[in-house]
């Protein structure tokens, strides 16, 4: 990326990043993975949405949650944190077949892409 001289580079990319999705199609997607870098945790809305996950992941995902309430484990989405879902290299999700109605429902090139794609541009 051509550098501007006291601009970052991940200011660009958000900027490059807008004018990406005001020229997308609609419902285009990146592939940047934004909208998974600050969840923390898969955004299940209901206890039901996580029982019919598999055993194993219904087992890992209660554990985790028991630790944040019993345990006191801070939650990674309270630190900003990529959700524990998200392989980090390759940016995709580890299980994409069964991840949440939120993530399924989420309209890429949409406002709230956009406001992840700029929040993770300007993560320090
Ligand atoms: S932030 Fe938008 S463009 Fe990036 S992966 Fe998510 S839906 Fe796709
Ligand atoms: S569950 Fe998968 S798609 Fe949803 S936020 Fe996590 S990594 Fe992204």
């Amino acid at each position: 990326m051509i550098g501007i001289s006291g601009t970052s580079n991940l200011f660009m990319t958000g900027i490059v990043a807008e004018i990406n999705i005001i020229y997308s199609a609609p419902n285009e997607c990146f592939g940047c993975s934004a909208c998974c870098q600050f969840c923390g945790e898969p955004p299940f809305k209901s206890i039901k949405e996580i029982e019919s996950l598999p055993e194993q992941l219904k087992d890992e995902l209660f554990a985790h949650i028991h630790a944040i309430e019993y345990d006191h484990i801070p939650s990674r989405g309270s630190k900003n944190m990529p959700c524990m879902w998200l392989n980090i290299e390759s940016g995709l999700c580890l299980h994409y077949e069964h991840r949440p109605k939120v993530c399924r429902d989420f309209v890429p090139s949409g406002s709230e892409c956009l406001y992840f794609i700029n929040k993770a541009a300007r993560k320090p």
